[in-house]
């Protein structure tokens, strides 16, 4: 579904992403780990054009969306993207914050949208918190809406940067949950995260990002019990 080809970033003289290949099956959930600084959130960034890559392709279904003739707004519809600060308008309720780019952009009635909003909410045991606003919520809550505000634009691919470093130890796990949820509907993800457990358990295909370049990919089993390059190896023994 979604096919990187020799991304190439540079922020000023340093080089960011050096020629990174890429490939996301449908219903597939990759997880990007590495070190802090490897380039990791650049290459979700570049994934929805929120950072332009200075060279390289990305074709979704077969089109290529780093074409200066394909829209970015289009793209990050069809690309959601959740980030560890969970950016919740704060003057706005939960329902009205999920609701607001379905109704504008998507142009759903707003019954439409409520009823949309509230299914999700429901997905993440959060449908009692519909008429709150965001600081009423603890972090784990405020997270699951803006996972629940990403979904609502109907996205064929979720982007995740980080989403439970921000959190406290025991919420984590209820974040994780929703994930798992978004899952098992057959969501694509493309995850970044420092949590080896959920990677372990959650990806169908780790890639473990040094320096820019993916240097090595694999099933969870296979990488964190076997990893085979010198540099996962050293990444995965200092965590312990
Ligand atoms: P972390 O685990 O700390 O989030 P990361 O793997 O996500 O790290 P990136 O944020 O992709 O790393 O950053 C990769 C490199 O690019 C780093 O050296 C960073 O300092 C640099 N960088 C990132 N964004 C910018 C920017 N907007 N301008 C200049 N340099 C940047
Ligand atoms: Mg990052």
């Amino acid at each position: 579904m979604i096919e990187i080809r020799a991304l190439t970033k540079y922020f000023g003289s340093s080089l960011v992403l050096d020629r990174v290949d890429l490939d996301v099956a449908r219903h597939e959930v990759v997880c990007l780990i590495g070190a802090s600084g490897s380039g990791k959130s650049t290459l979700l960034r570049c994934i929805n054009r929120l950072i332009e890559p200075d060279w390289g392709e990305i074709r979704i279904d077969g089109r290529t969306v780093t074409d200066p003739g394909w829209g970015r707004t289009g793209l990050q519809q069809r690309v959601g993207i959740v980030f560890q600060s969970y950016n919740l308008f704060p003057h706005m309720r939960v329902i009205d914050n999920i609701t607001l780019a379905p109704r504008k952009v998507l142009r759903q009635s707003r019954a439409q949208a409520e009823e949309q909003a509230l299914e999700t909410l429901a997905l993440f045991g959060m449908e009692r918190f519909a008429r709150a606003y965001p600081e009423q919520l603890s972090g784990g809550q405020q997270q699951r809406v803006a996972l629940a505000r990403a979904l609502a634009g109907q996205p064929e691919v979720l982007l995740l940067d980080e989403v439970t470093a921000a959190l406290d130890p025991e919420l984590v796990g209820e974040v994780m949950e929703a994930i798992r949820s978004l899952k098992a509907r057959g969501l694509t993800m493309v995850i970044v995260t420092h949590e080896m457990g959920f990677a372990r358990d959650l990806a169908d295909r780790v890639c473990f990002l040094d320096g820019g370049r993916i240097v090595e990919e694999a099933a969870p089993a296979q990488l964190f019990n076997a990893p085979e390059h010198p540099r996962t190896r050293q990444f995965l023994e200092r965590l312990l």
